[in-house]
């Protein structure tokens, strides 16, 4: 167990430029979306947790489980943020064929799962994510979530989220949320992907 604090929360760069998903994803939508919504989650969970220092030493994955719900929520939005953000890269490559496995035997094959992940994320209600992540029973499911609500992590590994608040998108495809999914595919980080996977079943040898 580690003692160290977590608090304060760094505001992460992208590991990629602004331009980079271009055009999957426009150098404006990424401006305000990482720039100003998810470093605003960022300055509010550490303004919130300033006045409680109790929680300092609580990890990110652990406050987005807690009581208080605006703690929860921009804990939420952190973690979310940074999952979105690193599942996304300029330079695309295809799933392994371990990966490609493990989706087939879910799936079917992967445009089944990506049909799947579409009608997942247009049919949710509002904002939220839509995440695909290996279940206890050693399958992959798509899951989705309200707002900035994270899928329970204690059962579930995330592989990847993908935000589908209106500020993910708006700004290039305006309600168009089946077109901005069908782009995500094409910037989606599988090599991350499966280091998520690997890192989490490390974990629990
Ligand atoms: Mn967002």
């Amino acid at each position: 167990m580690n003692y160290d604090d977590f608090y304060p929360f760094d505001y992460e760069s992208l590991s990629y430029t602004l331009d980079a998903l271009n055009p999957y994803i426009s150098k404006y939508t990424l401006y305000f979306h990482h720039d100003k919504h998810y470093k605003n989650y960022v300055d509010k969970l550490n303004a919130l947790l300033k006045k409680r220092p109790m929680l300092h030493n609580v990890p990110l994955e652990a406050l987005t489980e807690i009581a208080d719900e605006d703690i929860r929520t921009n804990a939420g939005g952190v973690y979310n943020h940074e999952l979105y953000f690193s599942s996304l890269t300029p330079d695309y490559k295809e799933p392994s064929e371990k990966m490609q496995k493990l989706i087939d035997d879910s799936f079917g094959s992967e445009k089944e799962m990506w049909d799947e992940i579409i009608e997942a994320g247009t049919g949710l209600t509002g904002s939220g994510y839509v995440w695909l992540a290996l279940a206890p029973d050693g399958e992959l499911e798509v899951l989705v979530t309200q707002n900035q609500d994270v899928i329970d992590l204690d059962k579930y590994i995330p592989l990847f989220n993908i935000d589908v608040w209106e500020h993910s998108y708006y700004l290039d495809r305006q309600n168009r949320r089946a077109d901005y999914l069908n782009a995500v595919k094409s910037v989606i980080n599988w090599e991350h992907a499966e280091k998520m996977l690997d890192s989490q079943n490390d974990r629990s040898d």
